[in-house]
């Protein structure tokens, strides 16, 4: 029997895009088409989601929804079926989805990632006529009410929906101030600590973890990590008392997107079987940064340039990695602090170290098809991408042993290169002093070109598609749709 899922995103690849949970919610519809499940995606009426839609009619208006008219519109996304919330005063205005061009973010954020979950509760009830789903899987906390406005509902007689709460990332909560509580139209015993209530605030994430059936995360090891402090960042006893619901699965990557035989953007294609062409990439890159030819490894950065990817720490040994012969090309956008660092190690290092401040989807696909190493020091890291594209194009991944990270990269140790099986570098911490040494053993690694070899193509022949994860989400809608009601 086809399932029918509504999944309830606040950004979708390729419409709109800050992070890996776009990637996650763009692919999830073809990962599960090949499973038996149709997703129907929802987003927020952003401009460049409504220029995308082009000409469409409403399928459903609120006259109010928390406050101000919205309608629900009709679109694909890709070959899969896409409903928007077309909402002006909340979404339709210049800046990124969660704030301004500075960075700074919407104070209404509460009002508009609530009203986006109120909307699709009502969606996922089946308030458009011959449009019914099964289950609503929610993603992070703009998603979080979803599961809060489909029990503390005000249409008692409705049949109750399954839903799942998916964490991208334990970091961003979504708590606000109690005062907005009596604006979000929930019913009064929703403030409560089984309910949305999350030390005092009003917690969009702690609610969806609370009330959702199922709570899935981006990999087994993170799902491991939540339960401690460190990690789950507050909400590790909500993790621990419902640890029979949570569910670490492991992101998958677009292997039509991510596919080096057959890239666009790239110099040269190139495969495992013809790997020599992928030099031609690396000349393209050092042309294009400014960087002088060398012998030592190329390393590359694609990230948020944030405490979380360990980026200050990183910015700290630049010095080291010039020293051992080193180059780095960079592309990152963040914190002011660390853009400002890395410009400064590249003024430093002349022809040694390219830095490119912004973001720019073709130049990562440049990045890691060109580069010789790609290093991501995260202090946590719920599943993590670029390391999985870094492995599929031939670009070593160098990263810390956590989250995602230490599930996807099998560490060259002595015992992993005699079984031939490595596939990256990782280090135990993220210090100024592990990262210096991690750096030091990619370049002895390198060194040894038929080892290093070895090393690319043991990822690249690694098999990161969408397969066993798809399977693994149908699996849990399955389940979670036969045991309701
Ligand atoms: P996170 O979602 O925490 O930022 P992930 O590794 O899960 O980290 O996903 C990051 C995604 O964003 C990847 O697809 C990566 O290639 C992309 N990305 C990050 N920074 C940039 C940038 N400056 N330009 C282009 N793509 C970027």
């Amino acid at each position: 029997m086809t399932l029918r899922v509504l999944s309830v995103a606040s950004e979708a690849a390729p419409l709109i895009k800050t992070g890996g949970l776009a990637d996650v919610a763009g692919a999830l519809p073809a990962a599960l088409a090949r499973q038996g499940v149709e997703v129907t995606t929802m987003l927020p009426g952003y401009p460049a989601v409504l220029a995308a839609l082009g000409k469409t009619r409403a399928l459903y208006k609120w006259p109010a929804l928390l406050g101000t008219p919205a309608r629900l519109l009709a679109g694909k996304i890709g070959d899969h079926d896409l409903l928007v919330l077309d909402a002006p005063a909340l979404f339709d205005r210049a800046g990124g989805p969660y704030g301004d061009a500075s960075g700074q973010d919407w104070d209404d954020n509460w009002r508009r990632f609530a009203a986006f979950s109120r909307a699709a509760a009502d969606v996922a009830r089946g308030a458009v006529k011959g449009r019914t789903f099964d289950l609503v899987h929610a993603h992070d906390w703009q998603a979080g009410l979803v599961p809060a406005y489909l029990r503390y509902s005000d249409d008692a007689d409705a049949a109750p929906v399954p839903s799942i709460m998916t964490i991208h990332n334990m970091a961003f909560q979504g708590a606000f101030p109690p005062e907005i509580f009596p604006e979000l139209g929930l019913a009064e015993a929703a403030w409560h600590v089984d309910g949305v209530e999350a030390y005092g605030q009003v917690g969009y994430l702690k609610a969806g973890m609370q009330l959702a059936y199922a709570i899935t995360t981006v990999s087994p090891t993170y799902a491991g990590e939540i339960r401690s402090a460190e990690f789950g960042m507050g909400l590790e006893g909500i993790v621990q008392a419902r640890s029979g619901c949570v569910h670490g699965i492991l992101n998958g990557i677009d292997t039509a997107d991510w596919n080096s035989a057959n890239d666009p953007t790239l110099a040269a294609t190139f495969s495992v079987s013809r790997l020599a062409s992928r030099v031609r990439n690396k000349r393209a890159l050092e042309r294009e940064f400014g960087l002088a030819p060398g012998d030592g490894p190329l390393f590359i950065v694609v990230s948020r340039l944030t405490w979380q990817k360990g980026m200050d720490v990183l910015a700290g040994v630049l010095d080291h990695l010039v020293g051992i012969g080193g180059r780095l090309a960079l592309l990152g956008s963040g914190d002011s602090e660390m853009e400002e660092a890395f410009l400064a190690a590249a003024a430093r290092h002349p022809g040694r170290i390219g830095v490119r401040i912004g973001y720019d989807e073709a130049l990562s696909h440049r990045l890691q098809a060109g580069g010789d190493a790609i290093l991501i020091p995260s202090r946590f890291e719920p599943c993590g991408l670029t390391q999985l594209y870094g492995l599929a194009y031939g670009c070593v991944p160098v990263v810390s042993r956590t989250g995602g990270l230490a599930d996807t990269v099998i560490d060259a140790n002595p015992a992993a290169l005699a079984a031939g099986v490595a596939t990256g570098i990782q280090m135990n911490a993220v210090t100024d002093t592990m990262l210096a040494m991690a750096i030091s053993r990619t370049a002895n690694l390198y060194a040894q070109p038929a080892e290093w070899r070895r090393i690319q193509k043991n990822g690249m022949r690694a098999d990161f598609s969408w397969g066993a994860s798809g399977a693994a989400y149908a699996a849990l809608y399955r389940q979670l749709t036969r045991t309701q009601g």
